[in-house]
């Protein structure tokens, strides 16, 4: 693998688009104010949108003071980070714009340059090519893709296909901004920071896995957007099966772009499919009707995108990862939105004592150990445990379960809540891929993925209703009762 120099310039494709505004600007404010970036990096701004440099510096000041607090803005650091700025305004489909952006950039760089395509998928072929063509995607150039690449393995492919003829794999960084957050990289940290958690890994010492990605919000304006893609593509695609594949890899020799990426796939590939014969059984689609969010009455999906729909909201799955050390547990996952709570979390729950040396109501005090590793809405391990109760009972000796937090508040507690893109852009800017998405992984992501749509189709499932803030159609409780298990809640 080749080293790459740390970026002179990041070029943003969309740099007044939703996503710049609410998490790209922000983040890299907040990493000039902690001088995380390079001395010499300059920023480009691009998009359609015909504005000058001020323009631009505008925008980006809105943007800052908008989401970042107010005690955290300092005008020097806001200083620091307009000195960097450039903006050029382009259209991917207008060559001449493009030659114009491609000069501009050669001008600008001092050393590599990383682009960031925060437009549709749809322009990044077209605007990886045209940069080639126009002698701004060679050596010393990389791209950072946003999701979704593609809606299925086909699109993905065309898109992938696209983008490699301007730029080679190893210069390509495809984001799922979820390997962003901190309680992902905590969760590397724990299971390869420490002796105790690894013996315990595996089919001998894990019962169950549940993976939640729960949202709270509707579509509201997204609805068009959401209604081409749904909760199987737009979120278990990527973010749970990213997730999953975090928990399942085996451990890679380096903490490294290749080795790490080189266990996800061997994960992603040990899927069982879930095919036309299966998604009866294994998975649960639902679409939210009316009910009420937060204690408001909110309309349901059909209302809300003023037809009537085919498209879930809601997924459930009950996943195996075909290998020796997995063999046997289910990897219950689901997502879904207008549940009761936004919450992400990653629940591995072990075995039960092989035998219970206390008899009675004691007996059935006991309950398993669990690890649970909150992403929010805040960011928390805890490993769950039995304790004895504190006390005198004349039955004699109770237990009740206790919650071992293992995040460290006291230690930590003057960490500032980080958004996803800064440890992304960083490791962008510095040419470290590890925390990024190879193109094996996207692909065979969607093959695992596109066979449980196809199997709905064939199948003829379509959704069933739930209740907006309820979690999801009672199916999916079945999906883990048959089993004995249960969504932990
Ligand atoms: P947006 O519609 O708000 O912004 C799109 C940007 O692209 C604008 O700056 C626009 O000027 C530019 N653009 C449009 N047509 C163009 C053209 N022909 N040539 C050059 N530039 C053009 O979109 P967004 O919500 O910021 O999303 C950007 C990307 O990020 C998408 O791929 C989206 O799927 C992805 N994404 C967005 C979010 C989010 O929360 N908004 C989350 C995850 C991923």
């Amino acid at each position: 693998m080749t080293h790459a120099a740390p970026a002179s310039l990041l070029t943003i494709f969309g740099a007044t688009g939703d996503l710049a505004r609410r998490m790209l600007l922000p983040s890299l404010y907040s990493l000039q104010a902690e001088q995380l970036l390079p001395a010499n990096l300059r920023i480009l701004g691009t998009a359609r949108s015909e504005l000058d440099r001020e323009g631009f510096a505008n925008l980006v000041s809105a943007s800052i003071a908008d989401r970042i607090a107010a005690a955290e803005r300092n005008d020097a650091a806001l200083r620091g980070l307009l000195d960097r700025l450039d903006y050029a305004a382009a259209s991917v489909d207008d060559d001449a714009s493009m030659a114009a952006l491609a000069s501009k950039v050669q001008a600008l760089r001092d050393g590599d340059v990383l682009y960031h395509m925060s437009t549709a998928p749809k322009f990044y072929g077209p605007a990886c090519q045209s940069l080639a063509a126009h002698g701004a995607a060679g050596a010393g150039t990389r791209v950072m893709l946003e999701k979704p690449i593609g809606k299925d393995l086909a699109s993905a492919i065309a898109i992938n296909d696209s983008v490699a003829m301007a730029f080679d794999e190893e210069r390509i960084y495809r984001v799922d901004h979820y390997l962003g957050k901190e309680g992902v990289q905590n969760l590397i940290a724990l299971r390869f920071g420490n002796a105790l958690f690894e013996p315990l890994w595996n089919a001998r010492h894990i019962e169950q896995v549940q993976i939640t990605v729960g949202e709270t919000v509707g579509v509201e304006g997204r609805g068009d957007y959401y209604d081409d893609s749904g909760a199987l593509r737009d979120m278990l695609q990527n973010h749970l099966l990213q997730l999953l594949c975090l928990v399942a890899m085996e451990p890679p020799a380096k903490f490294d772009p290749t080795a790490v990426r080189n266990e996800k796939i061997k994960v992603l590939r040990s899927l069982r499919p879930i095919g036309r014969e299966q998604v009866a059984h294994e998975s649960v689609a639902g679409q939210y009707t009316a009910g009420a969010s937060d204690g408001v009455a909110v309309p349901g999906y059909a209302d809300e995108l003023g037809r009537s729909s085919r498209t879930e909201t809601f997924v459930a799955l009950r996943a195996h990862v075909d290998n020796w050390r997995w063999s046997g547990v289910p990897f219950y996952l689901r997502t879904g939105k207008r549940l009761p709570s936004r919450s992400t979390e990653i629940y591995i729950q072990f075995r039960k004592v092989p035998y219970s040396i206390f008899g009675g109501r004691t007996a059935s005090d006991m309950q398993p150990n669990g690890l649970l590793i909150r992403l929010q809405p805040e960011e928390r391990i805890e490993l769950d445990l039995m304790a004895k109760t504190p006390g005198l009972d004349r039955s004699g000796l109770r237990l009740s379960q206790v919650g071992l937090d293992l995040d460290f508040h006291e230690e930590f507690a003057n960490a500032r809540k980080r958004i996803a893109y800064e440890r992304l852009y960083l490791d962008a800017i510095e040419g470290n891929g590890t925390l990024f998405v190879r193109r094996d992984e996207t692909e065979a992501a969607w093959q695992w993925v596109d066979a449980i749509a196809d199997g709905w189709r064939a199948a003829g499932i379509t959704p069933r209703p739930y209740p907006a803030g309820t979690w999801g159609p009672g199916a999916a409780v079945s999906l883990t009762e048959r089993h004995g298990h249960g969504w932990r809640e």
